[in-house]
């Protein structure tokens, strides 16, 4: 099968590998779509820092060069004895894969399971023709979801699973420090939510977009504005702030927003550490909050359900590139910050 390698920081190779091998609660799916996040561009264009190139992943014990590719849906086309899907049967995949035993998994919080992983991060992934995934990982695609959609799920269903840490409650004041990738699928996440959700970013294009995937109100902010800038645009603050940049500054802009009681929810990793002025987090105890990837036995399927009432294919226009342009089309745009919409990958297509 062909498929797109990382040898390298700026060394991802399309090259013919071998069809993957699977166990017993396997399925190998045959991928229609693989879609591309800031992840993959950050691996690609920094990394190493998830891809377990130079020593072995804790989880998944894998170690070298890795087919990229955790956004993937396809077709069962071969089944273990244990696996729950049949062949032919479409399916998306969580592409996090935990344990099912340890404390965290059995508390429902399989993102944290001890033995965590992810495949096109931490062993192989959908950037393929062929991937091997866990059966339990893998969800239905209701009939009728179109597959431009469904090749959605995996960001929307993180999307999901930072707005279930959010606590939120009806009639809060909602603000979304930048609507990029992700920003746009927790807007899409809010869809229900009954109160404002005011999005804020220093681009006009992906205000547009977060209008119409749902926010209320959009705010352009200068790149430089402070925390007081901010403060002053919701002088009551906001019972719930989402962070999703991550650049320098963005996590005390974010607690400045936040009302008194309010809580803060860091999406956005940071490359470098932050400076913050904690006392006055904790003498207007805002709640701090954060989150990581999602809990696939509850977000996929939540992902999948949303997908079915708002074709988010329409509204995040996705450009679907030939596996031989992923890097010209896909990660490049993605690196240099001028992708629009969502970047799928389709693997059959030279
Ligand atoms: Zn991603
Ligand atoms: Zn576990």
């Amino acid at each position: 099968m062909r498929a797109g390698v990382l040898y390298a920081p700026h060394d991802l190779r399309i090259e013919e590998r071998p069809d993957p091998s699977f166990g017993d609660d396997d399925v190998v799916v045959e991928v229609t779509y693989n879609g591309l996040c800031g992840t993959d561009a950050t691996e690609y264009s920094k990394g190493p820092m998830m891809v377990p190139l130079n020593a072995p992943h804790p989880g998944s014990g894998h170690q070298g060069p890795t087919i990229l590719g955790h956004e993937f849906i396809g077709t069962v086309v071969d089944a273990g004895a244990n696996a729950r899907h049949r062949i032919g049967e479409r399916i998306a995949c969580g592409a996090g894969v935990s344990c099912g035993e340890c404390a965290w998994c059995r508390a429902g919080r399989t993102n944290l399971c001890a033995g965590y992983y992810t495949l096109g991060l931490s062993t192989h992934g959908g950037l393929a023709e062929f991937v091997a995934a866990p059966s339990r990982i893998c969800v239905p695609i209701p009939e009728g979801l179109a597959d431009i959609d469904a090749g959605m799920a995996q960001p929307l269903a993180v999307g999901i699973h930072s707005v279930d840490r959010a606590d939120l409650s009806p009639g809060d004041i909602v603000v979304l420090l930048g609507v990029g990738a992700i920003g746009s699928f927790i807007c899409a996440a809010l869809k229900d939510h009954d109160g404002p959700v005011i999005a804020m970013d220093i681009d006009e294009a992906r205000l547009a977009v977060a209008r119409q995937v749902g926010a209320t109100d959009t705010i352009l902010i200068a790149p430089d504005a402070t925390p007081a800038d901010l403060r002053a645009l919701i002088p009551d603050g906001a019972q719930v702030v989402f962070e999703t940049s991550g650049v320098m500054g963005s996590a005390e802009r974010a607690f400045a927003l936040a009302a008194r009681g309010g809580n803060v929810v860091l999406v956005g990793l940071n490359k470098t550490p932050q400076p913050l002025n904690l006392a006055d987090i904790v003498l207007r105890e805002v709640n701090v909050q954060t989150t990581v990837a999602h809990v696939c036995g509850h977000d996929i399927p939540a992902a999948l359900d949303l997908l079915g009432q708002v074709s988010l294919s329409s509204i995040l226009p996705a450009h679907v590139v030939a596996l031989d342009d992923v890097v010209s089309e896909g990660l490049d745009p993605l690196v240099g910050g001028t992708a629009r919409g969502k970047v799928l990958v389709d693997p059959r297509r030279g």
